[in-house]
């Protein structure tokens, strides 16, 4: 599939979550068969075979697409959560939304120091929930090869954020 066809299968809500918002909903793409396992394939194709240990999955279509992308990987799924969630010990990193702030979590014992790591969510806007996982990660001991986005919004920024830390950043649609 091209990346129009993959955003051909992304609706646009209009006004969504606020007004003056165009909210792009991967919920279309997730219900089309074709299509979900086409971007599974594709996000993950430059890491088959790169030993990933661990695929960190952001909170909460970063779930979805993260437990996928794990299998094909043979690799273990690690979530990071808005705070309060998650039931053993966790490590906190604060992130910046557009206005304010806010905090994810992971479990402090769900990184073994030295793991490649592979982030996945569902699209990078201003890169601020990316970036404070990458560093939630990284302080943690793991080693963060890449992350992957279906969708990426390069007007605000997010993805040359993430290469500026040095990770490698794949995406389908922009
Ligand atoms: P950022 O932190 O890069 O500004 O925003 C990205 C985060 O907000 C991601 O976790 C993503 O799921 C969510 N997000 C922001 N805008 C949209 C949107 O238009 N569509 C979807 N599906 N998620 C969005």
């Amino acid at each position: 599939m091209t990346p129009a066809d993959f955003a051909a299968s992304i609706r646009t809500i209009e006004n969504y979550p606020k007004p003056g918002i165009l909210f792009r909903d991967i919920t279309t793409l997730l219900g089309d068969a074709r299509a979900f396992r086409r971007a599974v394939d594709e996000l993950v194709q430059p890491w088959a075979g790169a030993k990933i240990d661990k695929v960190a999955g952001i909170e909460a279509r970063g779930f979805i697409l993260g437990g996928a992308v794990a299998h094909q990987l043979s690799a273990g799924f690690v979530p990071i959560r808005k705070k309060g969630k998650l039931p053993h010990q966790t490590v906190r990193m604060a992130y910046a939304l557009e206005y304010g702030e806010d905090e994810i979590e992971m479990h402090v014992d769900a990184i073994t120091p030295g793991q490649r790591v592979l982030l996945v969510d569902d699209l990078i806007a201003t890169g601020g929930t990316a970036t404070g996982a990458v560093k939630l990660l990284q302080q943690c001991g793991a080693v963060v090869e890449a992350a992957c986005f279906i969708v990426d919004l390069p007007d605000l920024g997010g993805a040359e954020k993430l290469r500026g830390l040095g990770v490698a950043v794949r995406t389908l649609v922009a």
